[in-house]
């Protein structure tokens, strides 16, 4: 059945859709074995019940590593101004991607957190990566834990660190995992809900790309939008920091986070950052970091202006017309899929061709400019449109085998 000619072409025609380099096939988010939204019940206590006098933006500022007691003390005594900032951050056993690279001052590093909190008033919060590290920096009255991205990639380790939680009530912050697989974050929640943890964050710090890219992990909002979606309690913080590895480009991303609604931003911040002992590019001073929180224009979910809300709902009835114009359109177009999937059948013709492909998406991209779309989302939207129209015709391949064997074997009989 596999040598049909039309069934070869659709096989070939699908690996070759699987090259395309922004195939949402590769670069998409994973729902699979995501739980159904009513499973998905958890107790999380609001932010607001943890973090006395809490304002939007939640500020969490601090240098990516712990390098020396002084450097922590001054950036603590530096932050601890800007009134948004309620959190202390930094890292004291450090993920780094290569041997040999500074890893961490480690658990003397603990005391140095311990006198920012004495002396500033400050939470404190570093990064714990197993059940040594938990028992350490609970030893140490560390306030809030913090989960990596490449440790919330591995559900050994998150229960390993949920399994050394149980039994404290101590807040833990969960980045997302560095690929962009949501059903995985959500996991991470679930396994520490389940050890009893209720104070909950989520860290927003990008998805790791094999594509270049104008960011160090591309920030797929989609993702924590959808996690939001699915979990409106959990607060959802924003690391532009791991996002941009740029610290030029921290404020456009903070901007965003707030306009998506999200509860913070966590920004990794030095004194002196060019001379930082990691991630020296995305770490900026205490004094650009308060220029960047005071510009934050905060927006809020609804407001009370009647013009303003007649406006919005006006607005949303176009968006909703125009909608039910685009499915009606799509679904012209895919009656005439069907017509061409019939002919080419009828006729035994290998007629599905990658060169069609690329005068379409040509086309299609160029289009998309001219009018003034980006030319990469057109693109992305048109994989997708094929790709489902692969499937219809491969279906109604099938169906054509079956009734032409169903009909032989009864002319058999
Ligand atoms: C960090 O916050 O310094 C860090 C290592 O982040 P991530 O886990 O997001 O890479
Ligand atoms: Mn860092």
């Amino acid at each position: 059945m596999d040598r049909h000619p039309f069934g070869m072409a659709i096989a070939t025609y699908l690996s070759y859709l699987r090259q395309w380099p922004h195939s949402l096939v590769m670069r998409g988010c994973n729902y699979a074995g995501l739980p159904d939204k009513e499973s998905l019940i958890m107790d999380i206590k609001p932010i607001n019940k943890w973090i006395p006098n809490l304002k939007r933006p939640l500020v969490i500022a601090g240098p990516c590593s712990a390098e020396t007691e002084e450097q922590v003390l001054e950036t603590a005594k530096a932050v601890v101004q800007i009134e948004d900032v309620r959190i202390f951050r930094a890292g004291i056993w450090k993920p780094r991607t290569r041997p040999n690279s500074f890893e961490g001052v480690g658990e003397e590093g603990l005391k140095w957190l311990k006198r920012v909190k004495e002396e500033t008033g400050l939470l404190v919060t570093t990064e714990v990566a197993n059940a040594n590290h938990v028992e350490l920096a609970l030893k140490n009255d560390i306030d809030i834990l913090w989960i990596g991205a490449r440790t919330t990639v591995n559900p050994f380790s998150v229960q390993e660190i949920a399994d050394a939680l149980k039994g404290t009530n101590i807040p833990v912050m969960v980045k997302n995992p560095i690929n962009a697989d949501l059903a995985l974050w959500m996991g991470a929640f679930e396994r520490l809900n389940l050890a009893g943890i209720d104070k909950l964050v989520a860290i927003h710090r990008g998805f790791s790309s094999a594509e270049k890219s104008e960011y160090r992990n591309e920030p797929l909002w989609r993702i924590p939008i959808e996690l939001k979606r699915r979990l409106p309690d959990l607060p959802m913080v924003c690391d532009p920091s791991h996002i941009t590895g740029d610290r030029n480009r921290i404020a456009l991303v903070c901007q965003k986070a707030m306009d998506v609604d999200m509860e913070g931003i966590m920004v990794e911040t030095h004194p002196t950052p060019d001379q930082a002992w990691s991630d020296a590019a995305q770490q900026v001073t205490p004094t650009a970091l308060g220029h960047i929180v005071k510009n934050l224009k905060l927006k809020t979910e609804f407001s009370l202006d009647r013009t303003f809300e007649h406006e919005l709902s006006d607005l949303r009835s176009q968006i909703d017309r125009i909608d039910s114009e685009l499915l009606e359109s799509l679904k012209m177009r895919f009656n005439i899929v069907e017509r061409i999937g019939d002919l080419k059948m009828k006729n035994n013709v290998t007629a599905l061709q990658v060169h069609r492909m690329d005068e379409m998406m040509k086309r299609i991209t160029d289009l998309a400019e001219k009018i003034g779309l980006r030319g990469l989302f057109a693109h992305e939207l048109y994989n997708v449109i094929h790709e489902e129209s692969v499937k219809v015709q491969t279906e109604m391949m099938r169906s054509f085998l079956k009734d032409n064997q169903s009909e032989s074997n009864s002319s058999e009989d």
